[in-house]
């Protein structure tokens, strides 16, 4: 059998070129690997502000963006994260054996915590949900960037602290690094965000992905095409390390150094390789997009699986915790009192 992968995307309203390379792309590779679960986490996405008119539709792009990206519905399930009501259920469980000192210190509430004016507890409570999205399947394995090794860590000591309490419940997951480097915004300094509009929108047509590259910043070192550059410090450079064949990527190192090479030369080739690996996600995002029966559809049928999962784990837990089973009436046998 197969290890089972449970990992996650946010309906943000525009998924770019940072979530294909870090996620998408190694999602649908993956699927020929391992038994994977792949969820849209709408309840991860309302803790911060966002209009709810919108919401739909972006559940919608996420799907329409993961399906494009290559992910085959029929191997892999893909559903909405709310319409599971036992993730929620199982994140309550779960907070009950989080410290609350240990959320406090993930770097991530830390840096979205001085983005928003009003922190909430949902955004100290991220990772509790994320142990249950994972757990809730008995994800063994999570795909995971260097960002989010943290949070997986926390997921396996809660996992340890439930199966020391109430007996072995859920497995520990192992991280799968994810191989692509990270891919900064086009401003070269901070994360591919929406809110910090320096993304690159995975499904923008050629010409739109141009204008941004063009304009992205590169080594801000090299003033002139004569200066050599320093791609370690390139955000263009890590984009050729994702998109371009590994004798490119040795190439644009070796000229950009020795000023061979300009960054307009440079970017025209990683443009050339991202509408190149690109143009068949396009297709398949357009037909999509012309069908939202068909996404639907495949989102009802992942929902009814992940379901079919979660379901039996919840009881599992219930009964393992003493709290109510299926009949309602307690899972455990209640010992008779001693005379
Ligand atoms: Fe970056 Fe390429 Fe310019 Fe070097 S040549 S600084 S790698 S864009």
């Amino acid at each position: 059998m197969s290890k089972r992968i449970f990992s996650g995307i946010q309906p943000t309203g525009e998924v770019h070129l940072g979530n294909y390379a870090g996620a998408l792309r190694n999602w649908a590779r993956l699927v020929s690997q391992y038994d994977c679960i792949y969820a849209l986490v709408d309840y991860h996405a309302i803790t911060v502000p966002y209009p709810a008119a919108e919401m739909p539709r972006r559940v919608h792009d996420a799907a329409v963006a993961v399906l494009s990206a290559g992910v085959d519905p029929e191997r892999a399930i893909l559903f909405v994260q709310s319409e599971v009501p036992e993730h929620t259920e199982l994140g309550w469980i779960l907070g009950a054996f989080t410290s609350i000192g240990a959320l406090e210190r993930m770097t991530q509430f830390k840096e979205k915590g001085e983005e928003q004016q009003h922190q909430n507890l949902g955004l100290l409570a991220y990772p509790v949900l994320q142990a249950a999205d994972i757990l809730l399947y008995k994800g063994e394995v999570v795909p995971v960037g260097e960002d989010q090794v943290q949070h997986l860590e926390l997921c396996r000591e809660i996992a340890r602290r439930f199966n020391h309490t109430f007996g072995q419940v859920f497995p520990e997951p192992d991280p799968l690094l994810t191989p692509t480097p990270r891919i900064m915004g086009v401003d070269g300094k901070t994360k591919m965000s929406k809110s910090r509009n320096n993304t690159i929108p995975m499904l923008d047509p050629p010409e739109a992905m141009w204008e941004k590259l063009r304009t992205a910043v590169t080594d801000e070192n090299r003033k002139r095409r004569s200066d050599p550059g320093n791609p370690d410090v390139c955000n263009i450079f890590t984009m050729h390390k994702a998109f371009s064949t590994a004798e490119e990527v040795v190439m644009v190192n070796r000229e950009c150094r020795s000023a061979g090479i300009g960054c307009i030369d440079c970017k025209q080739l990683l443009h050339k390789n991202l509408t190149t690996e690109l143009a068949p996600v396009r297709e398949r995002a357009l037909d999509l997009q012309a069908h939202p029966e068909k996404v639907r559809k495949i989102l009802d049928r992942g929902g009814e699986r992940a379901r079919g999962i979660a379901g039996p784990v919840m009881a599992e837990v219930r009964g393992a915790m003493g709290l109510r089973g299926e009949s309602g009436l307690p899972a455990a046998p209640v010992p008779a009192a001693r005379a």
